[in-house]
């Protein structure tokens, strides 16, 4: 009987060990406005993995045949606890960090992810300002949550959707999940507060193009921000093909085409998102019909003002989508580590900073395609 390859997709950790831990000194301490890395780049996102387990199967992200049942998902024990993410994440807020988003996996799938909510909406910034607490999720569970993540303190949500048309919602996810539920749980996002709400639809050419028109006519003029995702070569499993990218281009061509656009400002320095209004019949912005975003990760790098960083569901951080090894933070918060040097060992993590990928990518001879060890997005937090 011939043996069959089995996909085991480990990631890669920092190997490094605790020792390298530095003294607290004075100038570890955030000046005014945070530390900044090796590039200039401050700290002001941290994105927290809750799970690296998801319900969906999006052929981009946790494809079947590799995500199966036997996949060696990460034990309960090494998940970090409610209380070690809030203590760590407190310690991101004193350098700089301004918002938080929950993700995953599916961070709805993460028991009483509420209490880590309610912990998280409680920390304050040095100047004494809320954070802006926000979850990225898939939005199957979202009608029956929507209500209690508002009472816990989530300000608002992300919700991906890559297309109205059922039958092509649900081979995206590959579970066969009806677009429906996910429509429903964007209402009852909406009713419960969680805005302003972001649609997030990755584009893959040739599988869900046809839907880019469709999406655009259904949430404009809805208070909710669409916003079109390049295909990523993130993780090491999705079979990433150049030729499957559609260019946010190509995307504001097809929209133009349709609907006239108005370039607007960014929101915040750092945003990923590309902004476009919509033009009234005199070629001025309408108020009313609201925006749309593009997300060139792969046409357009936007590394040079990147502020964020990612910890893993076991607690490893990560300076980039694209990094192949990530800085053990659990030990440190496991092994009785003090917050000041906790808060130090962070500062220096990020002020070594130089992560740019992105920017690179073209510019990387094929021989160090490094593809094959990247760690997979559903373990590093979208
Ligand atoms: N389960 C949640 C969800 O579906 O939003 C959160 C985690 S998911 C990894 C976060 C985001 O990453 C989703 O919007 C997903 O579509 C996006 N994503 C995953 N793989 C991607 C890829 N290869 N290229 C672009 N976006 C990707």
């Amino acid at each position: 009987m011939s043996e069959r390859p089995t996909f085991r997709i480990v990631p890669l950790q920092e190997q490094r060990h605790v020792d390298t831990l530095p003294t607290p000194t004075p100038d570890w301490y955030p000046q005014q406005g945070g530390v900044h890395d090796s590039l200039q780049r401050p700290l002001r996102d941290l994105r927290i993995s809750v799970t690296d387990r998801c319900n969906f199967r999006c052929s981009y992200c946790m494809p079947k045949e590799v995500f199966g049942k036997d996949y060696p998902y990460l034990p309960h024990a090494s998940l970090l606890t409610f209380e070690e993410i809030t203590r760590i994440a407190r310690q991101f807020v004193s350098l700089g960090v301004q918002k938080i988003r929950l993700t995953g996996g599916e961070p709805l799938l993460r028991k009483n992810i509420e209490v880590l909510i309610a912990q998280l909406s409680a920390l304050r910034t040095p100047e004494g300002k809320p954070l802006d607490l926000t979850l990225t999720t898939n939005g199957s569970l979202l009608a029956r949550k929507a209500r209690a993540l508002k009472t816990a303190g989530l300000q608002r949500v992300t919700v991906s959707l890559d297309g109205l048309d059922d039958s092509v919602f649900r081979k995206m996810n590959d579970v066969d999940f009806p677009v429906a539920q996910v429509l429903e749980g964007l209402q009852a996002a909406q009713e419960a507060g969680l805005g302003p709400i972001k649609v997030n639809m990755v584009v893959k050419r040739g599988t869900n193009d046809q839907e880019i028109l469709p999406m655009v006519r259904h949430f404009k003029g809805s208070g909710m921000v669409l916003r079109f995702i390049e295909y990523m070569d993130v993780g090491a499993t999705n079979g990433w093909r150049m030729d499957e990218v559609l260019p946010s281009a190509d995307v504001i061509a097809r929209i133009q085409a349709e609907w006239p656009l108005v370039p607007l400002d960014a929101a915040a320095p750092g945003e990923t998102a590309q902004r476009w209004g919509f033009a009234d019949s005199q070629g001025r912005l309408d108020p009313d019909a609201g925006e749309i975003g593009v997300i060139s990760s792969v046409t357009q790098a936007f590394c040079s003002d990147c502020n964020r960083a990612r910890l893993s569901t076991e607690g490893q951080l990560y300076l980039c989508l694209f990094a192949h090894q990530g800085h053990d933070l659990r030990s440190l918060v496991r092994h009785g580590t003090p917050d000041a040097a906790l808060q130090a060992r962070i500062a220096q993590i990020w002020q070594g900073r130089s992560d740019r990928y992105s920017a690179l990518r073209g510019t990387l001879p094929p021989s160090s395609d490094s593809s094959a060890r990247r760690v997979e997005m559903s373990y590093i937090g979208g």
